[in-house]
């Protein structure tokens, strides 16, 4: 092919223990899927079905454990946040799945922030502009190798404990248990909005106090089974 322009990279992810990469095709991120989450966020959990946003892949960060990462200070935000997520990757796509397609689909799992400029998320909001200010910026998106589901003992996530800490102290603490939608759920009710591709990774959502980082903060992401990764947030050079 004769590119008029260089063709962009496309991101990919470490498979953990396998010498594989995991090439990313789109971000989903499920907007509400922890009862306490909705609650601080002023939504009725119970009332409210799950909904959707997306990421640009170039977004990802990929990082690594045992190391502390790096992501930038971003520009026009004075509330940089975080959000722990659990995040769903899938190896099979499609549309209209059914519960066991979509337990079929995902390949594995990884340990990912879905970082906020929520200031800008919190004026689109009011004013009912796209959130891409918000959330699908450079750099916000930091996650972790992915774990093969075949690598993991059974049901090795859904039970998990997932905690977000800044500089030691605990900041989120849930378990996966308390997702309002299961993975699979959310695979299935995903899958009748979008025809899901192979690459396709979902950040299933935060659970409750979220909160703010700045520059020099380091992030402590685990998820039980999993692991934990460090990012550091550096001011632009
Ligand atoms: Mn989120």
């Amino acid at each position: 092919m004769n590119y008029i322009i260089e063709k962009s990279p496309r991101v990919s992810l470490a498979i953990k223990g396998r010498d594989q990469h995991f090439p990313v095709a789109r971000i989903y991120c499920v907007g509400r899927n922890y009862a306490e989450h909705s609650r601080e966020m002023g939504d009725d959990p119970d009332r409210d079905p799950p909904f959707f946003f997306c990421k640009d892949a170039s977004c990802v960060v990929p990082v690594f454990f045992d190391e502390v990462n790096t992501i930038t200070y971003p520009s026009m935000t004075s509330q940089f946040e975080y959000e722990v997520e659990l995040v769903v990757a899938l190896g099979k796509g499609g549309a209209n799945l059914t519960m066991e397609q979509a337990n079929d689909a995902v390949l594995g799992y990884a340990i990912g922030l879905d970082m906020t400029r929520r200031d800008l998320q919190s004026q689109a909001k009011k004013k009912g502009r796209p959130w891409e200010i918000g959330k699908s910026f450079s750099q916000s998106a930091p996650i972790s190798p992915i774990f093969l589901k075949q690598d993991l003992p059974d049901d090795a996530v859904s039970r998990s404990q997932i905690v977000l800490k800044v500089n030691g102290e605990v900041k989120q603490s849930s378990y996966i248990a308390n997702l309002t939608w299961s993975i699979e759920e959310v695979v299935c009710k995903l899958s009748e909005a979008f025809e899901l591709r192979p690459g396709d990774l979902i950040m299933t959502g935060t659970p409750e106090n979220v909160g703010p980082v700045v520059t020099g903060d380091v992030m402590e992401a685990s998820i039980e089974g999993l692991g934990k990764i460090s990012v550091q947030v550096v001011s632009p050079s």
